[in-house]
């Protein structure tokens, strides 16, 4: 019989921000950023440190996207 229907979970994406595989999140770009990075950066502070770290992170992305 066919093996189609054997469901394995290849839908997780990598995170660009965190490094690990994750099932949920969100592209910009082409990118993934999991739903971790993405409420971790929604609710960080402009004067908080990790603020640049993440703008960092967002710029890779686009110099990709333009190179
Ligand atoms: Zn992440």
């Amino acid at each position: 019989m066919s093996e189609a229907l054997q469901q394995q979970h290849e839908l997780t994406h990598h995170c660009i921000i965190c490094g690990r595989q994750k099932e949920e999140g969100i592209m910009i770009v082409s990118e993934f950023i999991c739903e971790d990075c993405e409420t971790e950066m929604v609710k960080t502070d402009v004067r908080d440190a990790k603020y640049p770290f993440f703008i960092h992170r967002m710029k890779r992305i686009f110099y990709k996207k333009e190179g």
